[in-house]
């Protein structure tokens, strides 16, 4: 099935603190492995880790690099697989350049997040697109408290919100959750069982 390619981007500037203010997070072992893991079993053609701090870039990559390496391959194959998408990036516009350098094309950014008061694009409405549109999509996902407005400003496409099943509306997911079950929802379907 000819589809247009599925994008995921992590994003640790420019994110929300606990009081709305602009602040740049730490890249965490877990999101790292976590998400590389979700994004390679969905056919996610490329994580972006996006910071924008050299401290990061050394350490994130000696963890990428570490499971680059041959003997990684060796010991543990499956890791080793996961973490070929993933990809160090400055920022979510660098992170577009080499999508577009990839594809030809720049790609539709869409906004994720819990709170969204009026967001413009469902689950299944993106999952069409996705099948029937050969444009790639931009999934981007918050830490901290979310993306923050200064990034949401120039995102077209706010996604639905997961609301869940809570009584009282409670829907704070970990971004590592967010991740998985967006990409079910989005690529459930596409493939099954090898024969
Ligand atoms: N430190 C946190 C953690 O444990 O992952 C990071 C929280 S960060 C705000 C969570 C991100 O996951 C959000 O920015 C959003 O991208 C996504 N997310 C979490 N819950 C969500 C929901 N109910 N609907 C949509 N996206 C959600």
């Amino acid at each position: 099935m000819l589809m247009g390619k599925l994008y995921l981007g992590l994003v640790h500037h420019p994110i929300r603190n606990k009081n709305g203010e602009l602040v740049t997070t730490s890249v965490t072992n877990l999101d790292i492995h976590d998400i590389s893991r979700s994004c390679r079993t969905f056919g996610v053609a490329r994580y972006f880790l996006v910071t924008p701090l050299e401290e990061q870039h050394t350490l994130v990559g000696r963890i990428l690099g570490h499971w680059q390496e041959d003997k990684s391959s060796v010991y543990n194959p499956d890791r080793h697989d996961a973490l070929s998408v993933a990809q160090l990036v400055h920022t979510v516009e660098q992170a577009c350049s080499s999508i577009e350098a990839l594809e030809g094309v720049r790609p539709e950014l869409v906004a994720t997040g819990a709170n969204f008061a009026a967001p413009n694009l469902k689950c299944a409405e993106l999952k069409e697109r996705l099948e029937v549109d050969n444009v790639p999509y931009f999934l981007l996902f918050g830490t901290g408290w979310g993306l923050h407005a200064t990034l949401l400003d120039q995102v077209p496409w706010q996604l639905e919100p997961l609301y869940g099943a809570s009584a009282d509306g409670y829907n704070h997911l970990s971004v590592r959750s967010a991740v998985a079950i967006y990409l079910d929802r989005l690529r459930s379907g596409l493939s099954g069982p090898l024969k």
